[in-house]
């Protein structure tokens, strides 16, 4: 029994992984949930999977059944048994328990960084799906995992497909890393008329339902360019090692390239379930109800490279790489920013390149010795991109 503490159960990738614990049930149990405010849908997923321990982030909508005594909150679930409850916006950090084998670090946002810190201390493995935890945090997070042996297994598509073809192994020699990218929801569009893109077409992504901030990072591929970050950190790379092509059939998930030259892909009808999985189980793997290739079918393949004027924020984010020490950081979280402001229709899709790229040259080097300085560095940073897009009205058109 594989015993699973699920933090970000609500969004996309913690109700997915409930998805793959439901149908194995023999072999997963949920010893505690977290999420952030979505109360209806988290209550409704502690009666069906029934965690000893659960936080949520925002108090609201309680339901009568949440009962408060000096010792906290508990919940008196329909099946007369009782589940802990943590409640507040630190209370996610109690979910990651000490009988979990697995922390599955599904959180959206910063607050994952610290939830994979306090799941590497306590030497758990990490299921990761968070983006920040790596991009803004990996010198900090891998450096805790390698002092713990604590295991990290990725649920990213593309770091999932390097991983299979490693054989499971984060430190198996290799060439190159391959990582694809779709090119996102607005890679027909001619580099000219980006100026024109609104929320609503750069959030129409062709081959994968997500949240937001990503649909939109797929489209200026700032998200491409933190999965380079990533697989740095988790396979050990040089960034002269990761080189990416736009593929869009999203059918290749990522290739390894070996000293011989061989090249071994993994494929797939896009799913998350296959690396959700696998992040549980590897190297064993289970029925899953993902649809299957049909290559008589699939008809062609094609592979590109990046262009640079479509593309500018990814190789923006790639430089924040090179720099290194809070610049991926600031980076991240002058993105984050800039999407905001872009899907709230405060700036043009243009200038979310000019966000980054100011936040970037206006960033002072600090290196990243610990959690507090990460922290810091994270709020610096967005308090610089809200002030570059305030101060940019008139420069800036939305
Ligand atoms: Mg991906």
């Amino acid at each position: 029994m594989i015993r699973i503490a699920l933090l970000g159960s609500t969004g996309s990738i913690g109700t997915q992984t409930l998805n793959v614990v439901e149908r194995h049930k023999e072999r997963f149990e949920i010893v505690s949930l977290a999420a952030g405010g979505n109360a209806r849908a988290f209550f409704e997923q502690i009666e069906k999977f029934r965690p000893r321990t659960a936080a949520l982030a925002r108090a609201e909508n309680l339901p009568d059944r949440v009962k408060f005594t000096a010792n906290g909150a508990s919940y008196e679930r329909r099946d007369g048994g009782i589940t802990r409850i943590f409640l507040g916006e630190e209370a996610y950090l109690d979910a990651i328990c000490a009988e979990a084998d697995v922390v599955v670090v599904a959180l959206v946002g910063f607050i994952g960084v610290r939830a994979a810190l306090k799941a590497a201390r306590m030497g758990k493995k990490i299921a990761l799906a968070n983006k920040e935890s790596l991009v803004a945090g990996g010198a900090l997070v891998m450096a805790e995992a390698e002092r713990q042996g604590a295991e990290i297994a990725p649920i990213d598509s593309e770091h999932s497909a390097i991983w299979q073809a490693l054989g499971f192994d984060r430190k198996a020699a290799y060439k190159k890393i391959i990582l694809t990218a779709s090119g996102g929801a607005l890679r027909d569009k001619k580099a000219e008329e980006l100026a024109f893109v609104t929320a609503e077409d750069a959030l129409r992504h062709p081959n994968w339902k997500m949240g937001g901030r990503i649909t939109v990072d797929s489209a200026t591929m700032v998200n491409k360019a933190f999965e380079v970050m990533e697989a740095a950190w988790l396979y050990g790379a040089k960034k002269e090692q990761i080189e990416v092509v736009i593929h869009p059939q999203s059918v290749v998930h990522s290739m390894v390239e070996f000293a011989d030259g061989a090249v071994l892909a993994q494929l797939g009808v896009p799913s998350m379930e296959v690396p959700i999985q696998l992040a549980l189980t590897a190297p064993e793997r289970l029925e899953t109800s993902a649809a299957r290739l049909d290559f008589a079918s699939l008809g062609a393949l094609t592979f590109a490279p990046v262009e640079r004027e479509k593309y500018p924020c990814f190789f923006i984010a790639l430089r924040s790489m090179e720099l290194g020490d809070n610049y991926p950081c600031a980076l991240n979280a002058a993105d984050e920013v800039a999407v905001q402001a872009f899907l709230e229709g405060k700036i043009g899709f243009p200038d979310i390149a000019r966000v980054l790229r100011q936040t970037l040259a206006q960033t002072e080097r600090v290196h990243i010795a610990d959690e507090q300085t990460l922290v810091g560095e994270d709020k610096k940073a967005r308090a610089l991109a809200h002030r570059l897009i305030s101060e940019g009205n008139g420069t800036f058109t939305a």
